[in-house]
């Protein structure tokens, strides 16, 4: 079958409280199921140890970042925590008109945005096992200050809440089975040989 016969893709934006592990997941897809497009967001936030810029984000300046909103690219962007965070719009607007399966990471702000603009994106909620859970792998995370755990810590909660407004509930009890269950809502029947 060629690129042609694919159906225009659907985008699927992965959302949930700060700590749930959406990395975690996100990074067994990038290893295990390459076909499906993991946008890179751009973002003011300094670079972590383990993270390469251009793979995980774009690290940008506030100047460079607010050139991007008034030049319209950004398919969404919020503020979390102090810093910007945004989706590139041209990248994932030609992966879905190939038809290839397309995983946003975002914020609740960028998850409503994506909703708003895109009433076809499938909007997916990451949820912890329980809330004493989500609280021992914030603050365990050892990647933030003290400071930086207060306002992920205030806004988990806003975030929580937030869960009825999303189509499906995935549990991070467990990464590797919380990815495959991600991996199926994209349509895992997507020609992975070949991508
Ligand atoms: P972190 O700093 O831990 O990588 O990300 C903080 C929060 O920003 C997470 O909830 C993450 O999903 C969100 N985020 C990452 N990229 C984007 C983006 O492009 N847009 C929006 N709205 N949120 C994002």
């Amino acid at each position: 079958m060629d690129d042609d016969a694919q159906p225009e893709a659907r985008l699927t934006v992965l959302s949930g409280p700060s700590g749930v592990g959406k990395d975690s997941v996100i990074e067994l897809i990038r290893l295990r199921s390459p076909w499906i497009r993991l946008s890179v967001s751009v973002t003011t936030r300094k670079k972590r140890d383990y993270e390469t810029d251009g793979e995980h984000y774009h690290f940008a300046t506030r100047a460079e970042f607010q050139r991007l909103i008034d030049g319209n690219q950004l398919l969404e962007w919020a503020e979390f925590a102090g810093n910007l965070y945004g989706t590139p719009r041209a990248q994932v607007e030609g992966w879905l008109k190939e038809g290839r399966p397309v995983l946003l990471k975002i914020d609740l702000q960028g998850a409503r945005q994506v909703r708003a603009a895109m009433p076809d994106a499938q909007l997916v909620f990451l949820a912890p096992p329980s809330v004493e859970e989500l609280q021992r792998r914030l603050i365990g995370r050892g990647t933030d200050d003290e400071e930086t755990i207060k306002r992920r810590l205030a806004h988990a909660d806003e975030e929580l809440a937030a869960e009825s407004e999303f189509d499906v509930t995935v549990i991070n009890d467990f990464v590797e089975r919380a990815a495959d269950e991600l991996v199926g809502l994209l349509g895992s029947l997507y020609l992975a040989h070949e991508h």
